[in-house]
């Protein structure tokens, strides 16, 4: 391939928390692949694109794709094999392109699939790492998420009550990602375990943003999908 392929981390939604490598590569691209969701009446929502457009990135090099807000597995993976026929037609005529991931690319990321296939395609992938969504909301309130000899266990939400209590029984600091999946087993085990200390996380970094740490306001909060909740022991 005569142009180059590369997997962008973004940060976790706060354009400022774009580490320097990434930024300089989305300069350096030639066309930067968003992924997009087209919501009622046609509005098209990329948070990438957003976050690009803040840093001041050429918009016409922007190119959205639109991934379903479908649970159909085949839907959603034919979107991404176009992406990849896409990318390495384009990095076959000389360009470079890179294709955005939130976070970081390499952890939970929905992008994955991509740069997966492109592997196995045999087109090599440059992943530029990102600040992950928890490192951010550890931060955005001081907390120390893990000290000295501390360890830490990071989880979806589709966890079962046996694994929470034996991850914070050991003393782990426990990170739930995609909250809204464990809505039940996480109610009811804050329901019993009120000694433990709890931070909820929504929409880190922007103008959505909440965040507490009062017992009450999270079993009272309805669960988003982009939330992360801490338990500490
Ligand atoms: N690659 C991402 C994770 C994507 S998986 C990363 O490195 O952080 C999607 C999950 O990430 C969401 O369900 C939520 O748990 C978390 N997440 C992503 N962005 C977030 C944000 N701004 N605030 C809170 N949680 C976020």
């Amino acid at each position: 391939m005569k142009g180059k392929i590369s997997g962008i981390s973004l940060g976790p939604g706060e354009p400022e928390l774009i580490t320097v490598k990434a930024l300089k590569a989305l300069q350096a691209a030639d066309v930067i692949f968003c992924p997009a969701t087209v919501r009622e009446k046609e509005k098209i929502e990329s948070k990438a694109a957003r976050i690009l457009e803040v840093l001041g990135i050429d918009g016409e090099k922007i190119r959205h794709f639109y991934v379903p807000m479908s649970t159909d597995r085949r839907a959603v993976n034919k979107i991404y094999d176009d992406v990849c026929r896409e990318l390495v037609k384009r990095a076959e005529s000389g360009q470079n392109v890179a294709v955005t991931a939130e976070g970081d690319g390499g952890f939970y990321s929905s992008a994955n699939y991509i740069f997966e296939k492109l592997r196995q395609l045999g087109s090599p992938v440059e992943m530029v790492a990102g600040v992950p969504a928890f490192i951010a909301a550890g931060a955005s309130i001081g907390l120390h998420i893990v000290r000295q000899q501390e360890r830490m266990l990071v989880i979806p939400g589709n966890l079962s009550e046996e694994e929470l209590e034996s991850a914070l029984a050991r003393g782990y600091t426990v990170v739930i990602m995609k909250v809204p999946l464990g809505e039940g087993v996480l109610r009811s085990y804050m329901v019993r375990h009120p000694e433990y200390r709890y931070f909820y996380f929504e929409q880190v970094g922007t103008e959505a943003e909440y965040i507490t740490s009062v017992y009450t306001e999270i079993q009272d909060h309805p669960f988003t999908y982009f939330s992360i909740l801490v338990i500490k022991p």
